[in-house]
C-alpha cells in the first residue's frame, strides 16, 4: 500500500530494508598484481640519489624514476603532509584520490596502490612500506593516511571563517609545482589535485557522518614508502595544520618540515622496468 505523500516516519518494514547486507563496490581480486618478488627485490637493496626538505606551512618538489622508491620522512615533529603527483612528461596525468579510494578504501596502506586519473586509470605508485601500519583503526573509527580530504584551501578557509591564508596546502602545492615547471602560478594551480594525505589521522563520525581529524600518531623516524610504477613528480605540503590534532588554515598549530627522498634499487632490478599499461581508452598513448 502506497504511503501518504508527506509521511516520513519510518515503513513498518524498515528494519528488513536495513538489514540487506551490503556488498563490495569493486572488489580488488582482478586487479593487475605486480610482481610481488620484483617489489621485495627492490628493498632489499635500495640507496639514497636525492633529497629534499620541505619546511613547515610550506611546500616541495623532487622527481621520482620509475622504479624508484620515495619515501616521506618525518622529522623534528609531528606533521601531516599532502602529497599530489603527476606522471613526469604529462601533468595532465595526476593522482585520482576518489578512484583510489573506491578501489582500495578510506585510507591506504602497504600493498595499495596510488591511481592516476581518467583516460589513464593506471598505477602511479604501489605503497610498500608504512611505519604506521601498526595503527589500525581506534575507537572513534580514526585510522591514518587518508584519501578522504581534498586539501585545506584559501577558498573554503574565507567562506568559513571570513579570513585569508594563502599558506594552506593548496596554496602551498601550487608554489611548488610552479616552482618545479616554471608555470606561472594561476596555471599551476589547475593542476593541483585531492591528495592523499600523509600520516594524517582521520574518519567519519558514526552520528553527523561528518570528517574528522584527530593528533597524527606520527613521529620523527617514520616513514611512508612509494614504489613509483611511473616516472614521478611529487609535490608535497607540510600542512599548517601540523598534527591537525587542533586546527589548519591558521598559523596557530606547530609546524615541522617533512623530507622527501629518492632511493634507488639494485640495477639489475631495474633492468628493463616496464610501466605498467595505461588504459585502451588513452589515445595519447597511441591506445
Ligand atoms: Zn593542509
Amino acid at each position: 500500500m502506497r504511503r501518504p505523500e508527506h509521511d516520513r516516519s519510518a515503513p513498518p518494514d524498515a528494519a528488513a530494508r536495513r538489514a540487506v547486507e551490503p556488498v563490495i563496490c569493486y572488489p580488488t581480486e582482478t586487479l593487475p598484481q605486480p610482481d610481488p618478488s620484483r617489489t621485495q627485490r627492490v628493498r632489499d637493496d635500495l640507496t639514497e640519489i636525492a633529497r629534499t626538505r620541505v619546511p613547515p606551512r610550506d611546500g616541495s618538489s623532487i622527481r621520482v624514476p620509475r622504479g624508484h622508491v620515495l619515501r616521506i620522512l618525518s622529522v623534528d615533529g609531528p606533521q601531516v603532509g599532502d602529497l599530489n603527483l603527476f606522471a613526469q612528461e604529462n601533468l595532465s596525468e595526476r593522482f585520482y584520490s576518489g578512484k583510489t579510494r573506491a578501489l582500495h578504501g578510506s585510507h591506504v596502506t602497504t600493498g595499495d596502490r596510488l591511481w592516476s586519473c581518467f583516460p589513464y586509470l593506471r598505477p602511479m605508485a604501489m605503497i610498500v612500506d608504512d611505519s604506521l601500519n601498526w595503527y589500525g583503526v581506534d575507537e572513534w573509527g580514526g585510522r591514518v593516511h587518508d584519501v578522504i580530504g581534498t586539501r585545506c584551501d584559501p577558498y573554503t578557509g574565507r567562506l568559513l571563517s571570513g579570513r585569508d591564508y594563502h599558506h594552506c596546502c593548496h596554496s602551498n602545492l601550487t608554489r611548488a609545482l610552479s616552482n618545479a615547471t616554471g608555470m606561472p602560478l594561476h596555471e599551476a594551480e589547475t593542476h593541483v589535485h585531492d591528495v592523499l594525505n600523509v600520516f594524517m589521522c582521520t574518519g567519519f563520525t558514526r552520528d553527523t557522518g561528518q570528517y574528522f581529524m584527530k593528533a597524527s600518531p606520527v613521529r620523527p623516524g617514520d616513514h611512508l614508502d612509494l614504489l613509483a610504477e611511473i616516472d614521478l613528480l611529487a609535490v608535497l605540503s607540510a600542512c599548517p595544520g601540523g598534527d591537525c590534532g587542533s586546527e589548519h588554515s591558521s598559523d596557530t598549530a606547530p609546524c615541522y618540515p617533512l623530507e622527501m627522498v629518492v632511493l634507488k634499487p639494485a640495477d639489475e632490478v631495474l633492468d628493463g622496468w616496464q610501466e605498467p599499461a595505461p588504459s585502451p581508452y588513452d589515445r595519447s598513448h597511441g591506445g
